[in-house]
């Protein structure tokens, strides 16, 4: 009897356009997240504090609105189909926070009993949904699943600790989430997530750097992803033109072969630069650092031959846990990093939380702000809590005892923080020297971040105070241009190239060279090729960038002289269209 071959499923293939934030092309099944949260806290509040815990849950419930009215918003730019199916359930998310059953609800709780906001949503929560399943009927036990989604939605505001088990994914994975905090990112292993695409979020958002460092292909800001894709679908993430394909079939799976192979070789082909030195083809020699968010991007930068870290970000060390890092603690962490740079220098970041990086352990000490991005972060937290600075300073004095190190301030605004910085800094050296603790001698560089455009028109009065700047132009675009740096819905309008950036570059650039102190770009236009004639031609001599970007960067820069780019940077200065500035740039580099 002839038996008939299985007949091959046809492929649905459907393509979604977002952000290409981290190149590289992942191909490999979805792993859609559903945002459970694992474990909530139960505590019980004292009596003084019932009305601050009433506001915590007040903020958390404002934050869930504001995002699904987010998410209600671009999924108006979605074909009608999806909008069918999408809109009607943001809507019912949307009402379920407005309803007096669930905030009254948990508000009460939590006056009348004590109990904390999380422990009240999670139990008022669970009543109401276990009140729409007892029913038996179909619809109205899906709504009771709306409900739980809902609470979870709440929660995550509430606890703001990552929750993902990246672990338990299979390997090669594409995680497709509404939207991944910095802190989740932080925990995924390359080895093991292929690549991922969000619903939400900007290009130079902390998740979108964390990406770029790691090497994972990510597209981010593609609406109704989780709600269209199913776990165990393949997909495609192709992290340079911002497209996933959902299913796609064979010729379009051949073709994205093709360009993962193609990218392969290029990347074998860098990977030859690493021990060349960064030196245009007139001979200026130009300094290429790694940023590190993780103590592992070390690999990478490594690989790709850094001549130092140019930024290392601290606030891996507050990120996924619920208490501070001692002083032990994070020297430990520092002497490791500084250790492996084998004598290049490590410019250590003192903490820079608040905004979109939120450490759970220091959520209490900032109270809900309006605008987080203009609130109590960064330096402005260390100096109100000298305590935490203190302990910072102790360990990046302890690990400099091991190779140089040099200190940098985030989101500095004026010389007075940099004065501020330096009596605390002079404390914390006397009191490890009457310890007889070793610490670095001499006392390492203290440097400030020019990532506010306050800072960067007092750039001559910071240089004289600091020892060397290093311009931060992703904080320092948001800020001039006023544009979230981190929100997909005006990505197309967050530009470096605007001519009011560029002079802020070139006003700090220049006041540091007529200081005579080292001056670094360290912001993500410093790991994209594309800048690198412009920032040599305003006279940069130092970039900072992700590992995975050196071998690029040095590429382009041993293709150009200094001379034609600093012509080319007179040229782009002379411009007040950002349009023009991009096509000034892009011919000069197709030129190279
Ligand atoms: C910047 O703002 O450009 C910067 C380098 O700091 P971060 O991205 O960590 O805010
Ligand atoms: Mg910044």
């Amino acid at each position: 009897m002839k038996t008939e071959a299985p007949r091959k499923r046809k492929a649905t293939r459907v393509v979604f356009d977002g952000i290409g934030v981290s190149g590289g092309i992942a191909i490999g099944p979805a792993y859609v997240l559903d945002g459970g949260i694992a474990q909530v806290p139960e505590f019980t509040v004292e009596p003084e504090a019932l009305e601050a815990e009433v506001e915590r849950f007040q903020a958390a419930l404002a934050k869930a609105r504001g995002q699904i009215r987010k998410l209600r918003r671009k999924a108006e730019a979605l074909p009608k189909s999806v909008l069918d199916e999408l809109g009607p359930l943001l809507d019912a998310h949307g009402a379920m926070l407005d309803s007096s059953r669930l905030g009254a609800g948990v508000e009460a709780m939590i006056r009348n009993r004590g109990t904390n906001a999380e422990a009240a949503v999670q139990s008022v929560v669970g009543d109401l949904a276990r009140g729409l399943e007892a029913v038996g009927d179909a619809y109205l036990a899906s709504r009771g699943q709306d409900v739980r989604d809902v609470g979870d939605r709440i929660l995550r505001h509430l606890t703001a600790t990552p929750y993902h088990a990246f672990s338990m994914l299979p390997p090669g994975s594409i995680v497709v989430a509404e939207e991944l905090s910095p802190a989740d990112t932080a925990l995924m292993d390359p080895t093991q997530v292929a690549g991922f695409a969000t619903a939400l979020g900007g290009a130079d958002s902390h998740t979108a750097i964390m990406a770029r460092s790691m090497g994972i292909p990510a597209v981010l800001g593609v609406p109704a992803l989780s709600s269209r894709v199913r776990s165990g679908v393949r997909l495609i993430v192709d992290g340079e033109a911002g497209r996933i394909v959902v299913d796609p079939d064979a010729d379009t799976l051949a073709e994205y072969r093709r360009k993962a192979e193609a990218r392969k070789r290029l990347e074998r082909q860098l990977a030859r630069l690493r021990a060349q030195p960064a030196v245009t083809t007139d001979g200026v020699r130009i300094v290429l650092q790694a940023n590190l968010e993780l103590p592992r991007d070390l690999d990478t930068a490594h690989h790709g031959g850094a001549e130092g870290v140019g930024l290392l970000r601290t606030e891996f060390l507050f990120m996924n846990r619920p208490d501070l890092p001692s002083e032990d603690e994070q020297y430990a962490t520092l002497r490791q990093v500084v250790e492996s740079m084998q004598g290049r220098p490590v410019t250590i970041r003192t903490l820079d939380v608040g905004g979109e990086k939120l450490a759970t352990a220091l959520g209490e000490r900032i109270a809900v702000s309006a605008n987080p991005a203009l609130g109590l972060r960064a330096i402005r937290l260390a100096l109100k809590e000298p305590k935490l600075l203190e302990a910072q300073l102790a360990a990046i004095l302890r690990a400099g005892a091991h190779g140089p190190v040099r200190i940098l301030l985030p989101m500095i605004s004026s010389v007075s923080q940099v004065r501020a910085v330096r009596v605390i800094l002079a404390r914390v050296v006397n009191r490890l020297k009457r310890r007889k603790v070793r610490i670095a001698d001499p006392i390492p560089p203290l440097g400030s971040m020019i990532e506010v455009p306050g800072a960067a028109l007092t750039a001559d009065g910071l240089a004289r105070e600091c020892d060397f700047l290093a311009v931060g132009t992703n904080d320092l675009t948001m800020y001039t241009l006023a544009i979230d740096r981190g929100d997909e819905q005006v990505a197309d309008l967050y530009n470096p190239l605007h001519p009011a950036v560029l002079r802020l570059i070139q006003f700090t650039v220049e006041a540091a060279m007529r200081n005579e102190i080292p001056v670094s770009v360290c912001g993500e236009i410093a790991g994209d090729p594309r800048y690198a004639p412009l920032l040599v031609g305003l006279g940069v001599r130092e970039l900072s960038m992700a590992g995975t970007a050196l071998p690029r960067v040095k590429q382009r820069i041993r293709r150009l002289a200094v001379g034609p780019a600093t012509q080319r940077a007179r040229a782009i200065m002379d411009q007040t269209d950002e349009g023009r500035i991009a096509a000034l740039l892009d011919d000069f580099n197709e030129g190279l």
